[in-house]
C-alpha cells in the first residue's frame, strides 16, 4: 500500500519535531515529481527522520511552469527527488531556495531539466538513475524502429490492407553485410557511445552490419572492444545509412543536428532519435524528409511533448515513425529501479557520504567540504 502523501499545497504537518522540549524542524525532503514512491521508500527516508513532502502532480503536466511554486516547496530541503518534471526544470532558483540542500536525486537517466552547472557551482550533487531496464529498453526500441524503417514494416501492412501485394518501393534493405556475394550491408552511425548507445551496437552485432561511431569522450578501446569504428561527425553523416543520435543533451550537443549535418547525409539515409528532441532541428529535418534530401526518420524524443499538432513532422505520412517519449517503457522496466536507486543516493548524501552515480563529479571536493562525514540525524 503507498503512504498517505503529503502534496503541495495541502500540506498540513508542518514537520516540526521536539529536542528536550524546543520544538525543532524535520530535515525535508520535496520529492518534486512523485511516481508512487513505494512504502520502502518513504520508511528509509522518514526513518532519517525526515519529513517527506511531494509537490503537486500538477507540477508534471505539459506547457505549463510552477517554478514560483516548487520554490516555495524547496525552501530549506535537504534533497530534493522526483522524475522529469520537463516544463518546470530544477533550476538555479530552487535550488538556490535551500543552503541546506545537498543533493537532486532523478529517477530516470536524463538531467537536463537540472541546471547541472548550476547545481555544481552552489555545490549540491545531481545523481541519476541509468538503470539497465531504462538504457537497455531505449537500446531495444531504437533497434526496433531501424529494422521497422530497413524492413518497411509498416508500409507493407498498409499494402496488404489496401489491397495491394509486393510493390517494388516496398521491397527492403539487407541491413548485414554477406560473405558470399560481398554485400556491404548498411552502415549504422551511432552519435554518442555510451550505455545506450554500445547496447544498440551489442544488439546488432550478430547482424554482422558496418558500425561506425562518432563520440570524442570515449577511449579507443571501448570501440575496438565492440568492434565498431571510431569516426568524426562529419564522416558518420556522410556514410551512415542510419544516424541514430544516443548523446545526452547538453550545450555541446543541443541543436547539434541541422540542416548543415542534412546536407552532408546520403539521401536515403533514415534518422534516428530517441534520445532528447532538442538535439535535433526537427524542422529542418522534417523539410529535408518532405524534399527528399533523406529518406525519413524515427523519433521518440521531440523538441516540444506532447507534439504540438501543428507539427510538420505528422504531415509526412509513412516517411517517419512517431513514437510518445515511451522508448523505455517496457514491463519490468518502469521507475521502480530508479525510485529506489535515487532513495540510495538521497540516504547516503543525507549520510555525508558520496553516492555511486554522481552525474556532476566535479563538484564532489566542494561537497566534501560542506557536507562531507556529516549525518542530516546527528
Ligand atoms: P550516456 O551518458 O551513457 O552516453 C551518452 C554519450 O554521449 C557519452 O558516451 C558521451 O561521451 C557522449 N557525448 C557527450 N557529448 C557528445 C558530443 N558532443 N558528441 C558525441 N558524443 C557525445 O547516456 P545514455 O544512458 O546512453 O543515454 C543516451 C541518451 O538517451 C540521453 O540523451 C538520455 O537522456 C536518452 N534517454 C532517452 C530515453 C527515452 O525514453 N527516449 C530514456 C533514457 C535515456
Amino acid at each position: 500500500m503507498i503512504a498517505p502523501r503529503r502534496e503541495i499545497p495541502f500540506m498540513k504537518n508542518h514537520g516540526t519535531t521536539s529536542v528536550n522540549g524546543v520544538a525543532m524542524s524535520k530535515p525535508k525532503i520535496l520529492v518534486f515529481a512523485p511516481r508512487e514512491e513505494p512504502p520502502e521508500t518513504i520508511a528509509a527516508l522518514e526513518g532519517l527522520g525526515c519529513e517527506l513532502v511531494f509537490g503537486n502532480r500538477d507540477w508534471q503536466l505539459p506547457r505549463r511552469s510552477d517554478e514560483e511554486a516548487v520554490v516555495a516547496a524547496a525552501r530549506d530541503a535537504v534533497a530534493l527527488m522526483g522524475t522529469s518534471m520537463r516544463h518546470t526544470p530544477i533550476t538555479r532558483r530552487i535550488m538556490q531556495a535551500s543552503q541546506r540542500l545537498r543533493i537532486v536525486a532523478k529517477y530516470t537517466v536524463g538531467v537536463d531539466d537540472i541546471d547541472t552547472d548550476a547545481a555544481t557551482e552552489l555545490g549540491v550533487m545531481v545523481c541519476h538513475a541509468p538503470t539497465e531496464s531504462n538504457c537497455f529498453g531505449v537500446a531495444e526500441t531504437t533497434v526496433t524502429f531501424m529494422l521497422a524503417l530497413f524492413k518497411k514494416i509498416r508500409e507493407r501492412d498498409a499494402d496488404v490492407r489496401n489491397g495491394k501485394w509486393r510493390e517494388l518501393p516496398n521491397f527492403a534493405y539487407y541491413v548485414g553485410s554477406r560473405q558470399t556475394d560481398n554485400f556491404p550491408g548498411q552502415t549504422i552511425g551511432l552519435v554518442g557511445f555510451g550505455r545506450i548507445g554500445t547496447r544498440v551496437a551489442q544488439l546488432l552485432a550478430p547482424w554482422r552490419a558496418r558500425i561506425i561511431a562518432y563520440d570524442p569522450y570515449v577511449p579507443p578501446a571501448h570501440f575496438l572492444t565492440h568492434g565498431v569504428k571510431a569516426v568524426d561527425y562529419d564522416t558518420l553523416l556522410r556514410e551512415a545509412d542510419v544516424v541514430s543520435f544516443h548523446v545526452v543533451l547538453n550545450k555541446e550537443t543541443r541543436y547539434m543536428f541541422g540542416e548543415r549535418e542534412l546536407a552532408l547525409m546520403k539521401p536515403s539515409a533514415v534518422v534516428i532519435n530517441t534520445a532528447r528532441g532538442k538535439i535535433v532541428d526537427e524542422k529542418a529535418l522534417a523539410k529535408a524528409i518532405a524534399g527528399g534530401r533523406v529518406r525519413g526518420a524515427a523519433i521518440d524524443a521531440f523538441e516540444e511533448e506532447p507534439l504540438p499538432a501543428d507539427s510538420a513532422l505528422r504531415t509526412l505520412g509513412d516517411k517517419v515513425l512517431l513514437s510518445p517519449h515511451s522508448a523505455a517503457y517496457t514491463e519490468g522496466g518502469e521507475l521502480r529501479q530508479g525510485v529506489a536507486w535515487a532513495t540510495r543516493s538521497v540516504l547516503t548524501a543525507l549520510a555525508g557520504k558520496i553516492p555511486d552515480n554522481v552525474y556532476n563529479r566535479e563538484v564532489i571536493p566542494r561537497w566534501k567540504e560542506r557536507f562531507g562525514g556529516a549525518s542530516i540525524s546527528n
